[in-house]
């Protein structure tokens, strides 16, 4: 019989054992993935031996030159690699070792010149380049004091060092005279507004900073050196030794802690210009020494003629312009050579050294002294009007007559003075036409009777002219 299309006629059941090929395919599998395995440690391996001391190598040298780079050349390179590589690294190691030596040797060398300072960085590459401009600016700061022509030029440059490379703007430097103890301001800035006490000047061992010879820093104690009236504000004082006889003290202000260890850290930058400075000012305070004794009389310390001659082309220069005035004395002792016939020259000197003393302590700073030549004396008063002017004559004159000189005789020796008095410019207008009109006021006293004080008048030169 026709069955019609899909029309099921009966079921037949049919059975296939596949295991075989399954164990086949799996064995295929697993001889694939043993290859694959194989392969894998094979290229590991490979890799392992040959890439990875490269690897090492390029990250040996990241490290190394990461040091290098913040200037530790003391790393070494190592590898496994032989051949060219291995020479490669072996020259790198050289390199770095002769770079260590040489900043070590530059290092140790600078270091000579200048001490280490916390504030230069710990890369040598960076400190060396540091140093030499510090030593390239100290050179040339040194260079140029060499050349200035006073003490007071010198302290000024340092006062610009201070405020053009530092940017210190709050400060005052003194001078102090070890053998006065005494201090003289030689600048204070506006902003320092004189922190210090002026009565150190007159004690220079009032401060801390001079008498202990090391630097104050107020952080802990504000009022560390009791001198100093710091209000809010903190203070580094520096003390610097120019020799037995002078010494200079930088006191620095600063308005906080964290200016103040600022400050701190560039002392011995600062200390550094100092010594640089210090053969400079030694020079110029013997030379001022020297130029001093020239210009004083051995025997009175007053001033002599010669200062008297440089001192009134100085005056003639400036007087118009500041409208000074001098009141010119001219003092000569009455029969002084009756001293040294009568009782020898040494009691005769013994006069004329009383004499400077009596004119030190009867004139006031701003007026000078001087011994014009033998028993004869100039005195020059700044701005004295008349009526002081014969104030001080007549102090100067009672004082001198009250001196008793021991003679080795019953009665002391007791000697008087004449003074002749002119102003400047009052009475002429050049100091050495005064001094001339007080020698003729002179005149005239000894010549009316001595042991007085005359007051120039313009008749007197017309009596002279006269005669
Ligand atoms: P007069 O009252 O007119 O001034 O008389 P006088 O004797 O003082 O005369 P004069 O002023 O001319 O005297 C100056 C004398 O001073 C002469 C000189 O021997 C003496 N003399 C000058 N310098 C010195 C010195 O350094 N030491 C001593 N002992 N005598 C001096
Ligand atoms: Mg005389
Ligand atoms: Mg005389």
């Amino acid at each position: 019989m026709m069955s019609r299309e899909g029309t099921q006629l009966g079921a037949i059941s049919m059975e296939f054992d596949i295991s075989d090929m399954r164990n086949s395919g799996m064995l295929t599998i697993l001889k694939i993935l043993g290859i694959n395995l194989l392969f894998i440690v094979v290229v590991l391996f490979l890799i392992n031996h040959y890439v990875s001391p490269y690897l090492k190598l390029f990250i040996n040298l990241q490290v190394g030159i990461k040091k290098a780079h913040s200037g530790n050349f003391t790393h070494r390179f190592k590898t496994t690699i032989t051949g060219d590589e291995k020479s490669i690294v072996s020259n790198i190691n050289t390199l770095f070792s002769k770079m260590q030596e040489t900043f070590g040797d530059i290092k140790q060398n600078l270091s000579t010149f200048m001490p280490p300072n916390s504030s230069y960085s710990d890369d040598p590459l960076y400190e060396a380049k540091t140093i030499i401009h510090e030593l390239s600016d100290i050179y040339k700061f040194k260079k140029t004091i060499e050349l200035d022509a006073s003490k007071s030029m010198v302290y000024s440059r340092i006062v610009d060092v201070l405020k053009i490379k530092y940017l210190i703007h709050s400060f005052a430097l003194y001078e102090v005279n070890n053998i006065s103890n005494t201090r003289k301001q030689l600048f204070c800035s506006e902003e320092y507004e004189s922190i210090c006490f002026e009565h150190v000047n007159l004690d220079a061992l009032e401060c801390r900073a001079n008498r202990t010879h090391s630097n104050v820093i107020s952080t802990e104690f504000i009022d560390l050196c009791k001198t100093c009236h710091a209000n809010e504000f903190h203070y580094i004082c520096i003390p610097f030794s120019i020799n037995s006889d002078a010494s200079l003290i930088i006191s620095i202000a600063a308005k906080d802690l964290k200016e103040l260890h600022k400050l701190n850290s560039i002392i011995p930058n600062i200390e550094h210009y100092l010594e640089a400075a210090k053969p400079v000012i030694e020079s110029k305070i013997l030379m001022d020494k020297l130029r001093e004794s020239s210009l004083r009389d051995a025997m009175t310390g007053l001033y002599n003629r010669r200062f008297l001659e440089e001192f009134i082309d100085q005056v003639a220069k400036v007087s118009k312009r500041t409208k000074d005035s001098y009141s010119v004395m001219m003092l000569d002792v009455d029969f002084f050579k009756m001293v040294n016939d009568t009782y020898g020259h040494d009691v005769g000197d013994k006069v004329i050294v009383e004499i400077g003393k009596v004119l030190k302590e009867n004139i006031r700073e701003s007026d000078l002294a001087i011994r014009y030549g033998g028993e004869e004396f100039v005195v020059l008063l700044h701005n004295a009007n008349e009526e002081g002017t014969q104030a001080v004559a007549q102090k100067i004159h009672a004082a001198f007559g009250a001196l008793a000189f021991d003679v080795g005789t019953s009665e002391p020796m007791k000697k008087t003075m004449s003074i002749g008095i002119a102003q400047y410019p009052k009475d002429g207008d050049t100091i050495w036409k005064c001094i001339k009109f007080a020698d003729t006021a002179l005149y005239v006293a000894k010549t009316t009777g001595r042991n007085k004080i005359v007051h120039y008048l313009a008749k007197m030169s017309e009596m002279e002219n006269v005669c």
